[in-house]
């Protein structure tokens, strides 16, 4: 009721007069002056001002979207303070997570549930915006390890001026691609965000509901990585006119993924001695050191640009194919099923480790 209420206010609302809302509801009285009132705002502690600062430019942020009824906000939250509270508030599902997997245990389509991995790079990001380069995301279960696989490269269209500097310092530094031009080519064609958006509703096709992504980072460990992936595939379905199913998208943390699944496979397995992991974080410890030690080493399963260009260590193909392969390694019960060379563990390794 009460955020109804406070919805429908303009434009005015502010830190103060949410307090103000806060401190008669508690009180239950309907009228306090704003003498009174600064009393106690003054007892507050600076994280308590500052929760009731963000929660007014949230509403702020919800009537900005109610009116132009297109601009769905994908700021990144600016300060510390934001991020924690984004962090604590929407901690990118651990326990969704933990639950989707337990329900296919129970009902026995664990090993052939399908998870999709994600990874995504960007040409230049802000507090804003993001300007993606390129996405990918590869099909994945138990059974089959990785079986499916999509690669886009993406022209963003125009970057925002002076950033062009910051870009292609990233460009060189990173995902190498060239800051697309806007001359009339096929790259061009291949910008459309509905373009893409087509590809990814072909890739994820038969499912009516959006699947749940999995992306590197956790919200103790590399986050920003989780939070741009979940940004730039908002982006697309926002750019693709998709508003319902842009807010709705959920990327969740590889590492629970990772995490759940080991677990899954210690408790049920004849194997002895396999790899066990204390909680999701120490998981993604592990995924990230073996990142780095097999980065170079899996083969080639990257795109046709990067695999020109010598450089597979960044791209996305090559990074979901690569964290499939370490699921593969601490999950897949060999005992149960045949490992496959070149879905569980890469062409190029004698024996799956
Ligand atoms: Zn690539």
């Amino acid at each position: 009721m009460m955020s109804f209420k406070r919805r429908n206010k303009n434009s005015k609302q502010n830190a103060f007069k949410l307090f103000m809302e806060d401190l008669m509801e508690k009180k239950l009285q309907k009228y306090i002056s704003t003498q009174e009132a600064q009393l106690y705002w003054n007892q507050l502690s600076e994280y308590e001002k500052e929760e009731y600062k963000y929660k007014a430019k949230k509403l702020k942020e919800e009537l900005g979207v109610q009116i132009a009824g297109k601009s769905l906000s994908i700021a990144t939250p600016q300060s510390e303070f934001e991020k924690r509270l984004k962090m604590e508030n929407d901690k990118f599902g651990e326990q969704e997570v933990k639950k989707s997997i337990e329900d296919s245990i129970d009902i026995g389509t664990i090993d052939d549930k399908v998870f999709y991995i994600i990874s995504t790079e960007t040409f230049y990001e802000d507090s804003r915006d993001v300007f993606p380069c390129e996405l990918a995301i590869a099909k994945f279960s138990l059974k089959r390890g990785i079986f499916d696989s999509l690669q886009i490269r993406i022209n963003p269209g125009p970057l925002p001026l002076g950033t062009a500097y910051t870009a292609i310092e990233k460009s060189k530094n990173k995902h190498k691609y060239p800051i697309p031009s806007n001359d009339e080519n096929d790259e061009v064609k291949q910008s459309s965000y509905i373009l893409i958006l087509e590809k990814i509703i072909t890739f994820i096709h038969p499912l009516d509901e959006i699947p749940m992504f999995f992306a590197e980072g956790h919200k103790s460990n590399d986050f920003d990585i989780l939070y741009n992936t979940k940004r730039t595939l908002q982006k697309i379905f926002i750019e693709g006119c998709e508003y319902q199913i842009a807010r709705e998208l959920q990327v969740f943390s590889i590492s629970d993924l990772f995490y759940y699944l080991n677990e899954y496979l210690v408790k049920s397995s004849k194997i002895n001695g396999l790899t066990q992991f204390s909680c999701p974080v120490s998981a993604y410890d592990k995924f990230k050191r073996i990142t780095q030690s097999w980065l170079y080493s899996i083969g080639n399963y990257s795109c046709v640009y990067h695999n020109e260009e010598d450089c597979s260590q960044f791209c996305c193909l090559y990074k979901v194919h690569l964290f499939c392969f370490i699921i593969a390694a601490f999950c897949c019960d060999k005992s149960k099923y045949p490992l496959i060379r070149g879905q569980h563990y890469p062409k190029n390794y004698a024996v799956e480790t």
